[in-house]
């Protein structure tokens, strides 16, 4: 076989291009490469001995060490999840061995099972049917959709978590499972517009990983468990009980005290003006009810899911 000639690889200044700006808000400096990536394993597991601990911690959504952020070299083949696997068996042996050490893989075992989802399904993933084949009537409404992609609902743990994708290219997965339940189950939006928004976006964007969450939350993924819908403002003081993770996507929030930030819409005139900002022109109302919208989409959801759980349920019986 003939000698093949390596060369070099361009810098991004040879491309004509630059390295887009960093947010200082973001969750990590994250660089690219193998030797990154087993640098943030050994900080995180080693290092800062954030392992044992892990499942108590990864439903958070501010800063570096709530969850492992190996997402975006295990999605560009940086770090292998057999890797990730032998370096927690190692942890386990040396230092302690928990429920935590064991999270971990199931997490990475959610990665493997949608793997499997797609090689099963192969291309009913990409469909707006989605595994399940139900048909249902997503609206195309861009209007609101462009508030949900900008974080301009006017609900703060959604409008948070939309910025700092847009900022950052990486979102919790709190986080996500709450913005996908948001469009789907609330604004009633084609769950593929938001697939295709998280794919252009996410630095840690992996086929099986986004398509198939996104059918799981819409609801029309292989085990679909009926409408299921995340409370919002349940969620935002669940996992976020002192505003700060709102506050620091949010700073025109900032004065609002915890009690009142996670619904801004209901702060009075007064209240508005102590805390120094104006619903409506610093921070937008409220774009829907979310109980009246949760209800309404969940009458379209089982209405068009009916036909074909009678149809599934007659198949069973031949
Ligand atoms: C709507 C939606 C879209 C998503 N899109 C992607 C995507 O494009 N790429 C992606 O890697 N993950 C995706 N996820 C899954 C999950 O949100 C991220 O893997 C996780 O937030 C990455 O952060 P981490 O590495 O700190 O995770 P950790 O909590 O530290 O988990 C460790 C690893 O386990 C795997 N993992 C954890 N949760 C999941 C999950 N629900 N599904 C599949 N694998 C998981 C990831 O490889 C992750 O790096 C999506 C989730 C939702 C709800």
């Amino acid at each position: 076989m003939p000698e093949v000639e390596l060369g070099e690889l361009p810098t991004l200044s040879k491309l004509n291009l630059e390295l887009p700006p960093q947010d200082s808000r973001a969750v990590l400096a994250f660089r690219g490469g193998e030797t990154a990536g087993k640098e943030r394993v050994k900080n995180y597991f080693w290092q800062q001995d954030c392992l044992k601990v892990y499942k108590e911690t990864r439903n958070g959504m501010l800063g570096a060490n709530y969850s492992s952020k190996f997402s975006p070299w295990l999605a560009l083949g940086c770090l292998s999840p057999r890797y990730i696997y032998k370096q927690v068996q190692e942890y386990e042996e040396q230092r302690v061995k928990n429920n935590s050490t064991y999270w971990l893989i199931f997490e990475l075992l959610w990665r493997d099972y949608f793997r499997f989802i797609c090689q099963k399904h192969g291309n009913k993933v990409f469909y707006k049917s989605g595994l399940q084949g139900v048909d249902i009537p997503w609206q195309e409404d861009w209007e609101k959709f462009r508030k949900w992609q900008e974080g301009l609902t006017g609900f703060p743990l959604v409008d948070a978590n939309m910025r700092e994708l847009l900022m950052t290219g990486f979102m919790s997965n709190r986080g996500r499972q709450n913005v996908a339940s948001f469009l789907t189950k609330n604004l009633g939006i084609n769950w593929q517009m938001g697939a295709e928004w998280f794919e252009s976006l996410l630095i840690d964007y992996d086929v099986c990983s986004n398509w198939g969450n996104w059918n799981y939350t819409a609801g029309v993924g292989n085990d679909a468990r009926g409408f299921r819908y995340f409370n919002i403002p349940k969620q935002a003081k669940d996992y976020d009980p002192e505003g700060k993770y709102v506050k620091h996507w949010l700073p025109e929030l900032a004065k609002i005290p915890a009690a009142k930030i996670h619904e801004p819409g209901k702060l009075s005139p007064v209240e508005q003006k102590k805390f120094g900002v104006k619903i409506g022109v610093d921070y937008p109302q409220p774009m829907i009810d979310l109980w009246q919208s949760v209800k309404e989409n969940e009458k379209i959801y089982n209405a068009a899911l009916k036909p074909e759980v009678v149809r599934r349920k007659a198949r069973k019986k031949f």
